[in-house]
């Protein structure tokens, strides 16, 4: 998207974001420092800006199951349920209550509950609305520390047998499933795995993951993307969208992004 100077971008861990190479030249809010969270019984409310693993773990040292697959996102509360983030058959919709938003057309806070969070497959109303999220409230399961911790570990071996290591940078799925598909399945069938850019590259591990293997640009991976969509376009019939975000406001980037998107 081209960003409008007076509209902040608001990012929290950045993970699921390719931010331009080209420039950056618009205010960007950090939500880092909005880190507080607290616990009562099974209700556990974080602020924005709490990074998905620390949750996981304080959830894990209260003995509350929910949050098991939260270990492997590297992630911000805002950004998993602006996505409404899944995995592992848990998704954060099993878990959310309700959230504190800003809404920045009207300038005003207020409490949104789960239903009018509107939580489906990758989104919420946090992407249709010009809403930013404060703060999240979770119900989660009292349950045994140590079935929570193996489920924890369970996840991580899965990951690491099964998903390109951040030693090559990635911002996790690059595409959507389509209805009735999976796109890392039809990126391999088409043959694209190994296929790069420049320095992007189609993971040889998870054909849904483009990774950074040698300084790639943001040009670079949206290339690749595109390559990608018209290859399985033509081959299987699905158009791939994508389900990373991208920011910047260079021209020829917005032409492939829109083309991606539309
Ligand atoms: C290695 C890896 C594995 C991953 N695995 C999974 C997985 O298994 N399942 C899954 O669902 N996702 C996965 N992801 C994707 C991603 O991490 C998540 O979807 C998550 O939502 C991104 O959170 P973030 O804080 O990094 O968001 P960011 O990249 O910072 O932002 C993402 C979007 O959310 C918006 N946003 C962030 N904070 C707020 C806020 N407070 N209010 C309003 N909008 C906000 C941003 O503007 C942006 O549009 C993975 C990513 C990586 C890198």
């Amino acid at each position: 998207m081209l960003i409008q100077l007076e509209n902040p971008v608001i990012l929290g861990a950045g993970s699921n974001t390719i931010i331009s190479s080209d420039c950056a030249d618009f205010p960007i809010i950090l939500t880092k420092k909005l880190a507080e969270f607290s616990i009562e019984g099974n209700v556990i409310t974080a602020q924005c800006g709490v990074k998905t693993a620390i949750l996981a773990q304080k959830a894990l040292d209260a003995g509350l199951s929910g949050f098991e697959f939260l270990t492997c996102i590297p992630a911000s509360v805002g950004g998993v349920v602006l996505m409404n983030a899944s995995a592992h058959k848990q998704a954060l919709a099993d878990v959310l209550v309700s959230a504190k938003v800003f809404d920045l057309e009207s300038k005003q806070v207020f409490e949104l509950s789960k239903e009018e969070l509107e939580l489906s497959y990758r989104s919420s109303v946090l992407q249709s609305k010009p809403y930013v999220l404060l703060e999240a409230v979770f119900e989660l399961e009292p349950k045994e520390k140590n079935i929570i911790k193996s489920k924890m570990e369970e996840n991580k071996a899965y990951r690491n047998s099964h998903h390109p290591s951040m030693k090559t940078p990635n911002a996790g799925s690059t595409f959507r499933n389509p209805e009735g598909a999976i796109s890392g399945k039809l990126i391999e069938d088409a043959g694209l795995k190994g296929a790069f850019v420049g320095g992007a590259k189609v993971s040889e591990i998870h054909a849904n993951f483009i990774v950074n293997f040698d300084n790639a640009t943001s040009f670079d991976i949206l290339n690749l993307m595109s390559l990608v969509q018209d290859e399985v376009q033509k081959k299987y019939g699905y158009k791939l969208l994508p389900e990373v975000k991208y920011i910047g406001n260079s021209e020829k980037e917005e032409q492939i992004w829109q083309k991606l998107n539309n």
